[in-house]
């Protein structure tokens, strides 16, 4: 690829960075949004769990309360209170442990706080006082029964155990004693359906203080009250948090629940990697989509840079194309605006191409017909070829074209129909400037009709006069001469047109050569003097000579010019014999030659008619003759000034000419002198010094 990619392909890898950058986006997005939701989930089934285990906690340990309140209100249980016999206390001690396995162990115990009796057998405890024990203290004032905080059991296997404590009354309704018994922490977990979760979470059972029952926490002397959950569920709320929980690593996420009517509380706890697992494997598989997505956008993008390259040489081939061609081209849509032009189209109109396209065809450029009238958009070759899909073209000069600077030019104009398939997208329109041909259509013309014109002339000379001596035996020998002199006169003239018309066909194609030498400027005009001199005005008998009309001043030791010496004798007659042609007669006709720094200046200068400067500024053109009757009643072609002009610049000289009408005019021309060495040696040969 280009170092500067073009502007599409930059695009194009802008709208992949796009996509990526919006596939990451949408998938950040959605990772979080799973997060969030597989926590909420996940944190839901915690606290449910937390709540499921303190209510089957809460009446596990109500029922049993239940219980053992109803013991307690068995009448006879309080007679054997009453009548303090240590070995019937504990045979009822023994009796309702054998009965109710629930209980690790039963105890009775005095209104006055005395311990009486334990089952299984401890006799170290039996006769101690328990009254400053917060159960017994509770169930005395209270009257109802109780659960106690955990609790650690002096004796071994000095388990942690909860003490369930009812009130005995006699018959009176007076407490003579508590029935107490005790849970081993242990089996409290049996009574929630085990403490160990899946994922290596654990529930965790609290009393009122935020001692631990189970769990590697467990006893009755730390007090877990503060940790997140746990301070919550005391405060009677339920709910999930993550933070450290003790015995267990890292952070975890808790969910907890109150115990109902016990001020208790159980706590899930699993590690927070719990939530970690199902975002990775959602994230993993979002990347995964990621990465496709990315990939397609690559190869769309590559396959779309590779289609973009390829239409844009096409477009570049297509513009190349366009520039080569040498006449104006311009697009035009269905609707007559204008699509693309080419730098022809914009030379010819004269408007850069932004001022034609987006503009309507009609409206932005001026085409007139032969008549002059704007020609409107329905009526163009454009709109036939653009709507109707024919192929036109124009024919003559009649088409017209107004140029951005007012100048109208004669066009051509081709109209062919654009497709894709069969749809018709529009047109192609050639414009093409065609002065040049109607030009040369004109000089054709001119040039038939001055040739028939000059040549009709002296044939009907001829004609009449040859008819005259065949027909009249009688003429006399006067005019039968000037009968022969007006057919000689006549054979001249048409040998100098026909001279003339082959010096313009060798000179417009190029055939005619000049042989360039050193040339000496009198010896040529002295030659012209004497051919143009020896003619004369009228008819020889009584015409005047022109050889007294012409004054030579040739500058004494002018050097020798660089020149075809033919070419240039022609040349200097022909503005001689222009001179004599267009003065009055009798008029003289001065040749002056003289230096002028390099050059040397021939100068042919008349009294004559004169020019006005329109005049001047065509006379070297070919067929250009003055429009007046001084100048018709003379015979001429126009064609002796185009050849003196083109003889003049093949020979590396100039020509030019000042006249004012009525006064006269003056035909200069000048010629490059002879290099130093030549020169010398051409007055060498002619023995004479250069003059300084
Ligand atoms: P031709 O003399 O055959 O018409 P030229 O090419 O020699 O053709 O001259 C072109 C025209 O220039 C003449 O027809 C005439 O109108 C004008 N012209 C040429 N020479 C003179 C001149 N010396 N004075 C006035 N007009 C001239």
């Amino acid at each position: 690829m280009s170092p500067k990619r073009p502007v599409e392909v930059r695009l194009a890898i802008a709208a992949l960075a796009f996509l990526v950058a919006v596939v990451a986006v949408l998938g950040t997005w959605q990772v979080l949004a799973a997060r969030s939701s597989q926590r909420s989930e996940i944190e839901a089934g915690e606290v449910s769990e937390a709540h499921l285990a303190s209510s089957a906690l809460a009446s596990a340990l109500a029922s049993r309360l239940d219980l053992l309140s109803n013991l307690a209100d068995n009448v006879s249980l309080s007679t054997i209170f009453t009548k303090a016999k240590a070995a019937e206390q504990a045979t009822i001690a023994r009796t309702l442990h054998l009965i109710y396995p629930g209980f690790a162990s039963f105890d009775v115990i005095a209104a006055s706080g005395r311990l009486d009796a334990r089952w299984p057998a401890e006799p170290a405890v039996v006769g101690k006082d328990v009254s400053s024990q917060a159960f017994f203290a509770n169930v005395m004032r209270s009257g109802k029964p109780y659960i106690s905080q955990a609790m650690q059991q002096n004796a071994p296997p000095k388990e942690l155990v909860t003490i369930l404590a009812a009130p005995v009354r006699d018959t009176s309704g007076r407490i003579v004693g508590i029935l107490a018994a005790s849970i081993p922490g242990s089996s409290l977990a049996s009574l929630i359906g085990g403490t160990m979760l899946r994922d290596g979470g654990a529930l965790v059972v609290f009393d009122q203080f935020g001692h631990a029952f189970t769990g590697p926490g467990a006893g009755a002397k730390q007090s877990f009250a503060t940790l997140p959950g746990v301070a919550s569920a005391l405060a009677g709320r339920t709910g999930a948090e993550t933070g450290t929980v003790p015995g267990y690593s890292g952070q975890r996420l808790v969910g907890y629940a109150p115990v109902a009517s016990t001020g208790w509380v159980v706590v899930v706890e699993e590690p927070s990697a719990v939530l970690a697992g199902p975002i990775a494997a959602l994230t993993e598989r979002l990347a995964a989509i990621g990465l496709a997505v990315a990939l397609l956008a690559a190869g769309i993008v590559a396959l779309v840079a590779s289609l973009l390259r390829k239409l844009m040489r096409e477009r570049e081939r297509v513009g190349a194309l366009m520039a080569s061609v040498g006449e104006g081209v311009a697009t035009i849509d269905m609707d007559g605006v204008v699509q693309l032009t080419n730098p022809a189209m914009d030379a010819l109109t004269g408007w850069p191409s932004s001022g034609l396209v987006g503009k309507k065809w009609a409206e932005a450029l001026d085409l007139y017909d032969q008549r002059g009238n704007l020609i409107p958009w329905e009526e163009s070759i454009a709109a036939q070829a653009a709507i109707q899909g024919n192929v036109v073209a124009t024919t003559g000069y009649g088409l017209h074209l107004a140029r951005a600077d007012g100048q109208r030019l004669p066009v051509a104009m081709t109209a062919a129909p654009l497709r894709a398939g069969n749809d018709l997208l529009g047109a192609v329109v050639v414009l093409r400037d065609v002065s040049r041909e109607r030009e040369v259509d004109q000089l054709k013309s001119s040039l038939v009709s001055t040739v028939s014109h000059e040549l009709r002339t002296p044939l009907t000379m001829v004609q009449g006069f040859s008819e005259l001596l065949l027909s009249r035996q009688d003429l006399g020998e006067k005019r039968s001469r000037e009968a022969v002199e007006q057919i000689h006169a006549s054979a001249q003239r048409l040998g100098r047109l026909i001279d003339d018309l082959l010096s313009v066909s060798r000179i417009d194609s190029g055939k005619l050569r000049v042989d360039l030498g050193a040339v000496d400027v009198r010896e040529v005009v002295d030659e012209v003097v004497k051919v143009a001199g020896s003619q004369t005005e009228g008819t020889l008998a009584q015409g005047v000579l022109f050889a007294d009309r012409l004054v030579v001043e040739v500058a004494p030791g002018l050097p020798a010019v660089l020149a075809d010496r033919d070419k240039l004798v022609q040349v200097v007659m022909n503005l001689v014999s222009n001179a004599l042609k267009y003065s009055p007669s009798g008029a003289p006709v001065r040749i002056v030659a003289e230096r002028k720094r390099d050059h040397a200046e021939i100068s042919v200068i008349d009294q004559g008619i004169g020019m006005t400067e329109a005049e001047c500024a065509q006379v070297f053109e070919k067929f250009t003759r003055a429009d007046r009757p001084e100048v018709r009643k003379v015979s001429g072609t126009g064609l002796g000034l185009y050849i003196t002009k083109s003889l003049v610049e093949m020979q590396h000289g100039q020509v030019w000419v000042r006249s004012e009408p009525g006064k006269g005019s003056v035909f200069a021309l000048s010629l490059p002198l002879t290099p130093e060495p030549e020169r010398g040696e051409a007055f060498a040969l002619q023995g004479m010094k250069e003059p300084r």
